[in-house]
């Protein structure tokens, strides 16, 4: 039987991934979606509220995937599980980390399965990198994650109101991928975060980690208006320097392209998640949201020129 599913959130990444990720995966069928705003294009049902979806759909409906801004998830996921509901948390995972203990903590206690779907972890050479760097000493770090916030977020308010994250919207992907090849934890020694004057979320962050020796550093841009530069740059302290590009859908060992395999960051979300599912487990990593919140927590605050 295919896990019935309903996306609640039915926005950019929930048309452009999950909803092409779900038709394709025998595993799972799309039950409905739910959309404040009622689209008319969808071909399920549509509910105007997780609510009204869970109401009309008991005994109906396995699982949501949660695609809403971060700020409504704790509610949602609270009322899945009452509903006997397992659930994707779409990145980030929740607002904050108490936020998101708690989202932890009403899985267990309800038996249900909870998964925070990193997709950035997903990509081709993350694996391939983790093997690489696998119980290796790591002599620098660097992360280069700009875009251009008007194409990835077109008219988006949400992503500069309290609990939108700004550029650590997408920021966090970087931080889900090296704290997924990184074989010890990360944690921040100091960090920038450029504030536009009218807006209550950085536009740029530059993050500075712990280590030893060389440079750990990450730095955020949401002003680059030349494409993606989405790397990160690992060297080991025996010498191999190795570069993720593309936001992990390609990598090279010392300046050496290495063959990957590359199944869709999406359709292995979900593979996973039907794993989990079918196993009765949950996978909750905390890491990425961890390292954010440390960010704000201890950054140096600048004001930029506003974002009209
Ligand atoms: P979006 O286009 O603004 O979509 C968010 C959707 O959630 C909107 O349709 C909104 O409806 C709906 N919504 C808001 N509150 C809701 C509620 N209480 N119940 C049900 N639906 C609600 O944003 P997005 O780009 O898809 O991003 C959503 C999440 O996916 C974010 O956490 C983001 O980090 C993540 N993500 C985005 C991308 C990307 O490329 N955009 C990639 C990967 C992950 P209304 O418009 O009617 O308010």
């Amino acid at each position: 039987m295919p896990i019935r599913i309903a996306i609640v959130g039915y926005g950019k990444i929930a048309r452009d991934q999950h909803v092409p990720s779900i038709e394709a995966d025998p595993g799972f069928e799309l039950a409905a979606v739910v959309s404040p705003r009622a689209p008319a294009d969808a071909g399920v049902p549509v509910f105007l509220s997780h609510q009204a979806l869970l109401d009309e759909m008991a005994g109906k409906l396995d699982a949501i995937a949660i695609c809403t801004p971060p700020t409504v998830r704790l509610d949602v996921a609270r009322a899945a599980f009452e509903a006997g509901v397992d659930v994707l948390l779409e990145k980030p995972p929740a607002a904050t980390l108490g936020e998101l203990e708690q989202i932890e903590r009403l899985a267990a206690e309800a038996g249900r399965t909870l998964f925070t779907a990193w997709h950035s972890q997903h990509a081709a050479a993350v694996p391939a990198a983790r093997a690489a760097l696998a119980g290796k000493a790591i002599r620098s770090l660097r992360i280069h994650w700009h875009e251009d916030v008007r194409k990835w977020h077109p008219g988006q308010d949400w992503i500069w109101a309290p609990g939108g994250f700004g550029v650590f919207d997408p920021g966090i992907n970087a931080l889900s991928i090296a704290t997924r090849i990184l074989p010890r934890p990360l944690f921040v020694r100091e960090a920038l975060l450029s504030f536009p004057q009218n807006r209550q979320t950085p536009i740029a962050a530059r993050l500075a980690f712990q280590g030893e020796e060389g440079q750990f550093e990450a730095d955020f841009d949401w002003r680059y208006t030349e494409g993606e530069r989405w790397t990160i740059q690992v060297e080991t302290a025996d010498g191999v320097a190795i570069e993720l590009l593309d936001g992990g859908a390609r990598m090279s060992v010392d300046g050496e392209a290495q063959p990957v395999k590359d199944r869709g960051e999406y359709p292995a979300l979900y593979a996973r998640f039907a794993e989990l599912v079918e196993a009765r487990r949950s996978d909750v990593d905390r890491e990425p949201l961890r390292i954010v919140a440390d960010a704000l927590l201890i950054g140096r605050r600048e004001i930029v020129e506003p974002f009209l």
